[in-house]
């Protein structure tokens, strides 16, 4: 199946089964803004779960905090977003449709990058077993020729970006012969900035009314923060503080589902340490946050870095973890040496000092920061992409499974009474009131039973209990796989140590 389709089949099951639908979807939706239903909740905040305790239970230098998303207006002129958080926009006259410039010239990029793979899966189809990827990308004339293009393009975007410069990026544009996907024309306005932040008024709205931001990132909370959490906690350098929540950046284009959204969800984490040791701290949790990713068993092809060239003003290294999307690599999760400069310029702004007592050097001084900042959406969108499979079974029947991480399931077993008689429901609510109180199960009787197995299936339930017959005679049950579909009989007293080993990380 084409990648396209596959991610449309994703989508629509999302909805069918109650994980995302669109937002206001009765008034036409809201682009770029969904709901999360019944499993997608549950899914969501088994990540958040998984997140924080990783990063807050886990490590005893690390605490959390739930920061409100209003913040004095000043917050954003210090952390630069008021006058810098800006994309360079693009409109393309005749369809009147408007792009993030630079995703524009990123989209021609990954059609040469398309070309270097076909040309790769050509040469191992000729090639077979004795074929050497490596040798050939860096030895095949074809693809050398791409790599230079590509290393051309980008070296000419990141410079006019770098500095500021909207006419090198139209001209840039207009070089590559970059077309409108919707008119299919080259008639473009010329680049401008757009400011992504939303605003809104606070107080009467006349009279002494201010303006203020909703906030674009959690990270700022923190910062601001940091005095208030170090002092009450008792915290030492280096420790972090950890936070989830809302963001809301008005994104000019909004694709890819949840991809990109207006309003969606962080986990950041802020580690202070001692200046001159951040590049050690960076390649710590640059590594610890990847193995983060792998411990969910997705697969470590579907990962991989990519080290920034053109480097935020805040920061002095930064790198993405990209993960395979239907769509193809692209950024789940920034990791971001951001220097002391968000502390500094709180310490400007505020005139007050944001500094640190370090007792064993004797000295105070303004801590150094490494930020981990993933997105909860997007990281929702890679185990439920990654976890998607359409199956042709043994005896020709389909079925669509969501592997999940068994540890991320929504429910973790479903309890199913043979039929709806006999005092077989009876039995199968005991063992559901047994199994509730310590995870989601979800009990269901309707329908024949292999049809019910592939509900469960659709929401990844890594068990389905079923209650029978025997079951009223010998208190066993039969337990069913997820993913092997493989049943065994076993003893009620057995279901909880199975399911709990199963189901941990
Ligand atoms: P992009 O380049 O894709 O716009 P970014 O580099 O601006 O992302 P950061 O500011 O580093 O993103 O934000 C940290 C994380 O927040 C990202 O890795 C991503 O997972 C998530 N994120 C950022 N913008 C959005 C959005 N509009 N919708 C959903 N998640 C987002």
């Amino acid at each position: 199946m084409k990648q396209e389709d596959l991610f449309k089949n994703i989508v629509s099951h999302c909805k069918e089964y109650g994980f995302i639908f669109p937002s206001s979807e009765i008034y036409d939706g809201l682009s770029a803004v969904y709901d999360y239903g019944q499993m997608g909740v549950e899914l969501k905040n088994n990540i958040k779960q998984y997140w924080w305790k990783s990063m807050v239970q886990y490590n005893e230098n690390i605490v959390g905090l739930d920061s409100a998303i209003f913040m004095h207006p000043t917050v954003w002129k210090a952390s630069g977003h008021v006058d810098a958080f800006n994309d360079p926009l693009i409109d393309n006259k005749d369809s009147k449709k408007r792009y993030r410039a630079d995703v524009l010239i990123e989209d021609h990029i990954a059609k040469i990058e398309e070309k270097i793979a076909k040309e790769v899966e050509k040469a191992r189809t000729r090639f077979g077993d004795a074929f050497d990827e490596s040798q050939f990308v860096t030895t095949n004339e074809r693809v050398i020729k791409h790599q230079n293009e590509i290393d051309e393009i980008k070296h000419r975007m990141n410079t006019a970006l770098e500095a500021n410069d909207l006419p090198a990026i139209k001209q840039l544009i207009v070089d590559l012969g970059i077309v409108c996907p919707i008119s299919g024309s080259r008639n473009w306005t010329d680049v401008r900035q757009f400011n992504l932040m939303f605003s809104t008024q606070v107080g009467s709205v006349n009279e002494d009314s201010s303006t203020i931001y909703l906030r674009p990132e959690t990270a700022q909370g923190i910062f601001i923060n940091f005095l208030n959490v170090q002092k009450s906690g008792r915290m030492k350098v280096p420790f972090g503080i950890a936070q989830i929540g809302k963001a809301f950046r008005n994104e000019i284009i909004a694709r890819q589902f949840i991809f990109r959204m207006r309003e969606f969800e962080q986990m950041e984490m802020q580690f202070f340490v001692r200046p001159g040791t951040e590049l050690e701290w960076f390649k710590h949790w640059k590594e610890t946050r990847l193995n983060w990713h792998l411990a969910l068993g997705m697969g470590k092809e579907n990962y991989r870095f990519h080290d920034h060239e053109k480097l935020a003003h805040y920061a002095n290294a930064a790198t993405d973890i990209e993960f395979k999307f239907p769509f193809g690599f692209k950024e789940i999760e920034g990791i971001h040496s951001r220097t002391d400069f968000d502390l500094s310029a709180h310490q400007k702004f505020s005139g007050k000092k944001l500094q640190y007592y370090d007792y064993e050097l004797n000295e105070s001084y303004t801590p150094y920061v490494i930020e981990t900042s993933i997105g909860l959406d997007r990281m929702f969108l890679s185990v439920i992409s990654n976890s998607y499979k359409e199956e042709t079974l043994e005896d020709g029947s389909e079925r669509v499974v969501l592997s999940l991480p068994p540890a991320l399931s929504p429910i973790k077993a479903a309890i199913l009474p043979l039929t709806k008689k006999d005092g077989l429901p009876e039995k199968a609510r005991k063992v559901m009131d047994m199994l509730k109180m310590d995870y989601m199960c979800q009990y269901d009787e309707k329908d024949a039973i292999g049809k019910r197995y592939r509900r469960q299936d659709a929401i990844g339930t890594p068990f389905c209990i079923t209650v029978d017959y025997q079951t009223l005679e010998d208190d066993t049950v039969t337990i069913r796989e997820r993913d092997t579909m493989a049943q065994e009989r076993i003893n009620i007293s057995e279901l909880s140590d199975i399911i709990n080993a199963k189901i941990r990380l």
